[in-house]
């Protein structure tokens, strides 16, 4: 086992959009960041990169659905470190706009598998690396489309978003946020939800109007909190967001 002075993050969909640009900032502040990716060479590539930068960043292969592989990433995690710092759930997809194309059903269950389960199974299988952290933080990638007091306001700006599968799986992303937060209080572990608004990215053909960059600082602001900072929230760059 090594130890390191560096905090270690493991950003989930970490090779792309703004898994990319978390890993990049959690990077410049310093810490070793491990990239999960379900692809190894688009996981080394991405890794490459910000390795060229002058950053400290390993491609770490991770399919958040497959038990097996969130083992064996844990697995990795401890025999070369021993503990992790940091925590961010960004693995996320957003099949809604197939529907006509895939069945509900199949909409429903691949997108909860990813965003819900992966989510919570990553926590589960991390929370005793991150026991023997200082200071492990959790964030998860939640979104404005999560929140029920926003998406039931009907002059809201999310009133025209109403997406069966992607909002209510945001919305058990606030939930486990909560729940975690709590579970894991007295291991000194800190647990929040972040939206990074309306980003750029694959996961909507780009059609946001933030860079990656905008997107990930609120997370990057979270994974960094000290021991004073908030547990079980719902956080955007402007403030508290209601669930
Ligand atoms: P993106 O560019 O499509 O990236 C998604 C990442 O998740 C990719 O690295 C993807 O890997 C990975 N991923 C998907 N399924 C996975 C699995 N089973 N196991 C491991 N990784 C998996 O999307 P993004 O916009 O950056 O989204 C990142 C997060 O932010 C998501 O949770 C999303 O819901 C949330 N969010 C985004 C927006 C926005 O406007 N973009 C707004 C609010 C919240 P591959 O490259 O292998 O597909």
């Amino acid at each position: 086992m090594q130890t390191s002075d560096r905090r270690i993050a493991v950003v989930t969909g970490g090779n792309k959009g703004i898994g990319f640009a978390i890993a990049r900032g959690l990077a410049q502040a310093g810490d070793q960041v491990l990239i999960g990716c379900r692809d190894d060479a688009r996981g080394e590539a991405a890794a490459a990169s910000l390795r060229a930068e002058g950053l400290v960043v390993d491609a770490l292969p991770l399919d958040v659905t497959d038990d097996a592989s969130i083992a064996s990433a844990a697995k990795l995690v401890e025999t070369r470190f021993g503990r992790l710092d940091v925590l961010v759930n960004n693995a996320g997809i957003a099949l809604d706009r197939q529907t006509g194309t895939l069945p509900l059903s199949q909409i429903m269950r691949d997108t909860f598998a990813v965003n819900v389960i992966g989510l919570a199974c990553m926590i589960e299988a991390f929370a005793p690396l991150l026991a023997r952290s200082k200071a492990g933080r959790i964030v998860n990638l939640s979104s404005g489309l999560g929140s029920l007091a926003l998406n039931s306001d009907p002059a809201g700006e999310y009133a025209a978003f109403k997406f069966p599968a992607y909002n209510s799986s945001k919305a058990a992303v606030n939930m486990l946020t909560v729940v975690y937060a709590a579970r894991l209080a007295d291991k000194g572990i800190k647990v929040n939800a972040v939206d990074p608004g309306y980003t750029a990215t694959d996961l909507n053909a780009h059609r946001g109007t933030r860079t990656p960059a905008q997107g990930a600082a609120i997370a990057v602001r979270l994974a960094s909190l000290d021991d004073a900072g908030p547990t079980g929230g719902f956080f955007d760059e402007a403030g508290v967001v209601s669930w």
